[in-house]
This record gives structure tokens, C-alpha cells and sequence, in this order.
């Protein structure tokens, strides 16, 4: 039987992103319709305002420009994320490392271990231009830079309802994506346990031959209706708890270009910068703080008294669906799974599964076991790998102030893989052939960065004479062009005002 109506559940991030790769992927088979439904009293979640560079990608493919993101979504570029207070602050006189977007192989070519035999003389991150560009505030593109490219690598931050909304616009106008405001008030299952029809509180019922639950959290479809079991995984990742808030700005406040992400405690604190405020957020474990101390401490970070401010309270269910594809519905977004904000890995997931469920969406019903027992696979995998990025942070940490320390670093639960890297990291540098799978969304690069802005000890291999002169050589040419670079860049606000009056001036 062919797969005729297709229905996404949920209008937030992970809806329309599925409505945009759906669309520009089935588009050529006029047989075939999508519809998204979503509840006009349920909210999104509104946060996720940070992406990694695949995001560029990702617009194009969608036919979304860069102008459009940077004018309808408040947004700024982002190179990369600076990690304030991860390590022991007594042993260290900086206690902050970047993972830039950008390669630590000057050239192409590995210095891994000439880094690793003078690692006292220069910060690992230093390998990468972004961070000059970053601690003085440049944008990562000239004015004359073309549409996502710049002189560096960069993401972007947004107004996530914002995102939702252009990404919205663009799946209805340009790809016939169809939009309904519906609460659905009952999911009804055929006997096999595969999805027979959404009812809705207006007392429709409708019927489709595919589902895709993007309903956040509540995961409606995948949960609460065909009761594929969720894999806890806060034994690993123990934050559980994010107070969000946002904090206005004025025209004359530099932009960050990147993601801070300070250490407390307990956890974490995000700061993303957009054109008109910041998205603050504290990260933290409730086992370990209670939301008074949260409070306090989010206070003290951000200058003023919180205890009758704004603070949206974010429960935070960390793991994912052990089936991502269960008959004729596929979770995505926060109804598949989610980790934590550290290094902005929900929408990049999203945006992966979104693609894969896209590209290999099968034509007949018949054809689902094959495609969702490969697309399980897939990404019981990449979670798994995500996991381990995420946990790295905190595991290789040599923080012991506190019982959330300890327990993350001392008594923490790894999985074997991640054991085993970092084993085989203790005696070698991690090499590109380490990561042998391309559902790894995160490389030898990301390890890098954040092995060494942590200091973690790899014994250093033996250097030999031309090695040594052409590792200087190479790290010398990064210093001289980040200074270049720092010089020749504009301010990231300048960037974003220049554009801005450009825009005006051609609308007068
Ligand atoms: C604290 C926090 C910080 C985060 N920061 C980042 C970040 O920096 N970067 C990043 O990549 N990700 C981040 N994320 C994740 C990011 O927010 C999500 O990936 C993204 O917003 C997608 O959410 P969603 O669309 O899955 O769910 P939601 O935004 O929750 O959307 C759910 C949709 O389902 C609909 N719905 C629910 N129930 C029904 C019903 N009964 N009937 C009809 N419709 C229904 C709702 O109306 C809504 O449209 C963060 C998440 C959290 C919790």
C-alpha cells in the first residue's frame, strides 16, 4: 500500500524542520501530502537558541536564506562555545578553553603532538584563529563575505519561536507543507499497535498513513500512545533542571560571538547572545542544588536579584526512545530523545534524523521494517556517541568542589566506548581513524578541543626534526593571521548595524 498522507504532530523546531525535509525530499511525488498539526493552547518550549555549522547546510537545502535568518530571527553568528570555570580554578590562571568551529590542523597537517610537548606554552585552542577573533568580539565574515561563508567557520543564535516561524513560512510557501491548529485529544492504534487515527478535541478524527511525532516532551504518539520505552540516561548526564531567562540589551553592548558556558556546582550556565537580548539559562542537577539555591546562584551571575523575575522553570528528561521508528511513526525532536543544551546537540540531532528519515522515506508500507530497523540502528548509535561528547565535559573535569563534581568525574558511569577512547587517548593522540563511523556527528576535531581545553593527559609521541620546524612554522602562520584577521574584521554588532542600515537604505 502506498504512503499517501503524511502527518507531523507539533509545530515547534523539530515539526517544521521535519516539514521542510519532508517537503523538499517527497516534493516529487504529487501523490504524496503532508500535513502539520500542532495546538494552539500547548506552547512550544521555546528555547534552543544555539546551532553548530551543519545548520548552514541545512537552510540551504531548505531555500531559506541567510539574509532572512539574520533579519526575522534576532540573529548573531556564533564560532564556537567558550567553557568559563571547567577545570579547578586554583590550578589554572585561565580558566577557559574555546571549541571553536574551525579545524585545530593548521593546514591540514596534525600537530596534535608538537602541541602536546610544549602544551605549557600556548592553550590548545589557540591552534584555531577563531580565538583572537572571538575574545576581541569579530564577526566571522567581511562585509563583502557572500551568504554563509565567512573568514571562519560560524553558526548562528536565534529567537528560537522566531526560527520555528520562518522555518513555517518557508515549509507552507514553498513546499506545500499543509498547517491545521488542532489539539489532539487521542491517539487511536490499529491492533497490530500501529497508528490508526488522531482525534482531536473538536471532535474530529482523521486518519493518515504515517505519523511523525514531533509533540516535545509529552511524545504523544511514541510514548503515550504505542508505549516505546524511553532509556533514561541520567546516570550519565545528571542535570536535570534549566531556569531560562531573558535579558534585554542596548545597541551599544558588544556581541558575543560564540556560546559561553560557565561552570557552577551543579551544572552549567548558558549565555547566548542575539541583536536585542541575551537567552540566559542555569543548567543544574537537582539532586545536588535545590531551586532556591539555583536561584541565588543564577542571581549572582547575572547582577540582579531573580527571586520575582520572569524565570521559566524547564524540567529536563535526559535519554532517548530505544525505538526512534516504531511501525508507522517516528519520534523526532524532544519526543525522541534529549541529552542537555551543552554544546547545542537537540536541533543538530533533529536535524540529522529529520534528514535520514527524509531521504530514505519509504514509498510503500511494506517497505517500513527494513527502513526503520536501518534508521534504529543509525540512531540508537549516534545518541549514543552524542552522550558521550556531552558527558566528556564533565567526566575529564578536575573539579572536586562539590558532591556534583565528584560524582560526575569519580564516580561516573561511562559507556565502554568512551572508556575505551580515553584509554587509547592516555598513550596517543585521537586520530580521525578513531571515529570510525560517519553517524559520529562528533569528530576527532570536537575531541580535540575539548580533551585539551581540559588538560586531559595524553602521553606526547617523539618529535621528529622537520616535524618540530614545521609545526613552529604552521603555529606561527595561525598567530599571524589571527592577528590579521582580528585587525582586518569588523566588530560583530558593527556587522550586524552595517547590515541592517544596507537593508534600510534599500527599502527607502
Ligand atoms: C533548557 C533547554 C535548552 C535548550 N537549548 C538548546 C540549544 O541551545 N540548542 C539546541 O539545539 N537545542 C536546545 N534545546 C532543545 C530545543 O529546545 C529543541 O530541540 C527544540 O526546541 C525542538 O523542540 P520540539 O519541537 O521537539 O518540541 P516543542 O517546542 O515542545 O514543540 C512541541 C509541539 O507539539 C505540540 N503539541 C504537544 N501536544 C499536543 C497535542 N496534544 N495536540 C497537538 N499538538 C501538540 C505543541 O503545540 C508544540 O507545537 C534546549 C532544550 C532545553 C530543554
Amino acid at each position: 500500500m502506498k504512503i499517501k498522507r503524511v502527518v507531523i504532530v507539533g509545530g515547534g523546531t523539530a515539526g517544521w524542520m521535519a516539514a521542510n525535509h519532508l517537503g523538499v525530499e517527497l516534493r516529487r511525488d504529487p501523490e504524496i501530502e503532508i500535513t502539520l498539526i500542532e495546538s494552539k493552547n500547548i506552547p512550544v518550549i521555546g528555547v534552543g537558541e544555539g546551532t553548530v555549522p551543519k545548520i548552514k547546510e541545512t537552510l540551504k537545502k531548505f531555500g531559506i536564506s541567510e539574509l532572512d535568518l539574520l533579519t526575522c530571527c534576532d540573529a548573531t553568528f556564533k564560532q564556537g562555545i567558550k567553557f568559563s570555570n571547567w577545570m579547578d580554578a586554583k590550578k589554572k590562571d585561565v580558566n577557559f578553553y574555546y571549541h571553536p568551529f574551525s579545524s585545530p590542523y593548521p593546514s591540514g597537517f596534525d600537530i596534535t603532538n608538537y602541541w602536546l610537548n610544549n602544551r605549557d606554552k600556548f592553550e590548545f585552542s589557540k591552534l584555531s584563529e577563531i580565538y583572537s577573533i572571538a575574545e576581541l568580539n569579530r564577526s566571522p565574515k567581511q562585509i563583502s563575505s557572500p551568504p554563509f561563508i565567512g573568514v571562519v567557520d560560524y553558526a548562528y543564535h536565534f529567537n528560537a519561536a522566531k526560527f520555528s516561524d520562518l522555518l513555517a513560512r518557508n515549509a507552507r510557501e514553498k513546499l506545500s507543507v499543509k498547517h491545521r491548529f488542532e489539539t489532539i485529544a487521542q491517539v487511536l492504534l490499529h491492533d497490530d499497535g500501529s497508528i490508526k487515527a488522531l482525534a482531536y478535541e473538536s471532535g474530529i478524527m482523521e486518519e493518515f498513513d504515517f505519523y511523525i511525532d514531533c509533540s516535545g516532551f509529552a511524545a504523544l504518539l511514541v510514548g503515550g500512545a504505542m508505549k516505546v520505552p524511553f532509556l533514561d540516561k541520567s546516570s550519565q548526564i545528571q542535570t536535570d533542571t534549566a531556569l531560562a531567562l531573558q535579558e534585554p540589551t542596548a545597541d551599544s553592548d558588544e556581541i558575543q560571538p560564540y556560546t559561553l558556558a560557565t561552570a557552577h556546582k551543579a551544572g552549567w550556565i548558558w549565555d547566548i547572545p542575539l541583536t536585542n537580548r541575551r537567552g540566559v539559562g542555569f543548567v543544574y542537577s537537582s539532586k545536588y542544588l535545590s531551586e532556591d539555591e539555583a536561584v541565588q546562584k543564577f542571581s549572582k551571575y547575572v547582577g540582579r536579584d531573580l527571586q520575582n523575575a520572569n524565570l521559566r522553570r524547564v524540567p529536563m528528561k535526559i535519554g532517548y526512545r530505544e525505538l526512534f521508528w516504531d511501525k508507522n511513526c517516528v519520534a523526532l525532536g524532544l519526543a525522541q530523545g534529549f541529552v542537555e543544551p551543552l554544546e547545542a546537540t537537540s536541533i543538530l540531532v533533529t536535524d540529522f534524523a529529520a534528514n535520514l528519515v527524509a531521504r530514505n522515506f519509504p514509498s510503500m508500507r511494506e517497505d517500513i521494517p527494513v527502513v526503520a530497523g536501518y534508521c534504529n540502528k543509525v540512531m540508537a548509535y549516534t545518541w549514543e556517541r552524542v552522550i558521550d561528547f556531552v558527558q566528556l565535559h564533565y567526566f575529564i573535569s578536575d573539579r572536586r568542589d562539590s558532591d556534583f563534581w565528584i560524582d560526575n568525574t569519580e564516580n561516573a558511569v561511562v559507556s565502554d566506548a568512551l572508556r575505551d577512547r580515553l584509554d587509547m587517548w592516555k598513550i596517543g593522540v585521537p586520530k580521525k581513524i578513531d571515529f570510525f563511523s560517519s553517524f559520529d556527528i562528533f569528530g576527532v576535531e570536537n575531541y580535540l578541543f575539548v580533551l585539551y581545553g581540559m588538560d586531559y593527559p595524553t602521553r606526547p609521541g617523539v618529535l621528529g626534526v622537520n616535524e618540530e620546524s614545521k609545526a613552529k612554522e604552521l603555529v606561527r602562520d595561525v598567530q599571524q593571521k589571527s592577528i590579521q584577521m582580528a585587525n582586518s574584521l569588523l566588530s560583530h554588532r558593527a556587522w550586524l548595524t552595517e547590515l541592517r542600515k544596507a537593508l534600510a537604505l534599500q527599502s527607502a
